[in-house]
């Protein structure tokens, strides 16, 4: 019978890479902490697969981990300006049918299914799960910050009557930095939009799950951490497992942009990159354009094209973007930074750009994924969030933990040229740019040794791993 056949996981992501790349790591460690376990992935998806997301995928052993594309949730029903948050939940509650069926075949050929692992929009899964024997779990691929936001927002929307942004006391979390109601994450801020109705109907199941694993660690995220680990009743338990980061490539072909670094002085490219999903308005580019020309510093930037509506018009596919991005330049901007700097508008190997001995400074969109990529390589930071819970990152990274700058916006909402020359100088030269690349080196070394044979995140995640061993 399938109690003899070995421990088999399913992994089921909801669209992002910023949720496939740190699951497809999770499943690496987990692989290689046990010989036996057995593990696939169940991708529900509102179009074709990507390149980025086969390149991922192909990371992990075949003998012992599969992956399957469901197909396609069909969204001609939804209005044009639905958020990403209802889009995510809506791809995985319209694929739950065919995630039912496929869990029926592998329960149906003996397969011993003991655990299922969603990620943070994906507890409707909890009860398909049950059906068929597996504990659900949900890994939470942002801060212990934001996990907790999320285990306190079923408190908060019943206490607080106004829109968070109209608070007037700052939002307290236990041992996290306070925060300005306006800076909680971006589907909150509306209660009236399904974004939100969303956000809340999952946070309400968060205490349903097994066990909760958190891509943070104690010297990041001391203050918060200290409070998710503490036992209360209905309160799940937390497993800080990160930093986990790609490790391999989400690019296949060794690219211009590592070429272009390999020429460049030690620690003197500044990154610039807004993440999978990241876009600019065409004035926001104009001013970013000049205000890198302006800091006569040396620059690698991912460049989308403009959406003046949509801050994050590539999140479901960058493929999707039938502009060319560098059409949006300035006049002669290329011509003119042709020695200092390099534009690409393509998929970027990012984790190899962060690890190159050229980058010395990251302007980024604060994705947590990204931000923890540059904590490994101790990389320091320009935050400038734009999505998600992008702003909440910035108001940690800035004002908590004190590893990056942050440029102010005019009061047309614009971050100014004269603005980004100045934090980018005052990155790679200034003085307060030598205080954050020294915190970051610090952080940098509990990264590596958090995740080491006996490190905190290591051993959370075995503790886990041998619980589903004796299933
Ligand atoms: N990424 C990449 N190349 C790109 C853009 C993004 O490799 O051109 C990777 C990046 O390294 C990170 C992930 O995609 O692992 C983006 O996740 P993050 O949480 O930073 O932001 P999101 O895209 O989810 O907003």
């Amino acid at each position: 019978s399938h109690q003899n056949s070995p421990p088999h996981i399913v992994i089921i992501p909801t669209p992002g890479m910023g949720h496939l790349i740190p699951l497809v790591e999770f499943a690496k460690r987990i692989l290689h902490i046990t010989p036996t376990l057995q593990l696939s992935f169940i991708i529900p998806t509102e179009g074709p697969p990507t390149r980025a997301q086969k390149t991922v995928l192909a990371g992990l052993p075949e003998d012992r981990a599969s992956s399957t594309f469901l197909p396609p949730v069909n969204f001609d029903d939804l209005p044009s300006d639905t958020k990403i948050e209802t889009k995510i939940s809506l791809t995985f509650v319209r694929s739950l049918p065919a995630i039912r069926s496929h869990l029926k075949e592998l329960h149906d050929s003996n397969i011993n299914l003991v655990a299922l692992v969603g990620d943070l929009f994906g507890t409707d899964a909890f009860e398909v799960a049950r059906e068929f024997g597996m504990k659900p779990y949900i890994f939470f691929p942002s801060t212990a910050m934001c996990l907790s936001l999320f285990l306190h927002l079923p408190e908060f929307d019943a206490q607080v009557s106004c829109e968070f942004k109209d608070m007037q006391e700052p939002v307290l979390l236990p041992g996290c930095t306070p925060i300005h109601g306006k800076y909680l994450l971006d589907p909150v801020q509306d209660k009236k939009n399904d974004a939100y109705k969303w956000t809340l109907h999952h946070a309400k199941r968060y205490k349903l799950a097994e066990g909760i694993f958190v891509n943070s660690f104690e010297e990041l995220e001391e203050g918060a951490l200290k409070y998710l680990k503490n036992n209360e009743p209905g309160k799940p338990s937390v497993y800080p497992v990160g930093p986990l980061v790609q490790t391999g490539s989400t690019n296949d072909d060794k690219c211009e942009s590592l070429n272009w670094l390999d020429e460049k002085p030690r620690g003197s490219v500044l990154f610039v990159s807004f993440g999978s999903g990241g876009t600019l308005s065409h004035n926001q580019i104009i001013e970013l354009a000049n205000g890198l020309e302006m800091s006569e510093q040396r620059f690698l930037w991912v460049l989308r094209s403009p959406n003046d509506k949509t801050l994050n018009a590539t999140y479901f596919s960058v493929e999707g973007d039938r502009n060319n991005p560098l059409d949006f330049l300035p006049k002669g901007f290329l011509e003119r930074t042709k020695e200092r700097g390099l534009v690409i508008p393509t998929w970027a190997p990012q984790v190899q750009i962060l690890s190159h001995m050229a980058t010395g400074g990251f302007l980024t969109h604060c994705g947590w994924n990204s931000i923890l990529e540059s904590v490994v390589h101790g990389v320091p930071l320009i935050a400038w969030p734009l999505y998600a819970e992008q702003e909440m990152n910035a108001v940690m990274l800035n004002e908590g933990i004190k590893i990056a700058l942050k440029p102010k916006a005019n009061e047309n909402g614009l971050i100014g040229r004269g603005e980004i020359a100045m934090v980018v100088k005052g990155l790679m030269e200034g003085e307060e740019g030598k205080k954050i690349r020294n915190r970051m080196n610090e952080l940098k070394e509990a990264a590596n040794r958090v995740v080491g044979e006996n490190g905190s995140s290591t051993k959370a995640l075995c503790e886990v791993v041998q619980k589903w061993m004796s299933h």
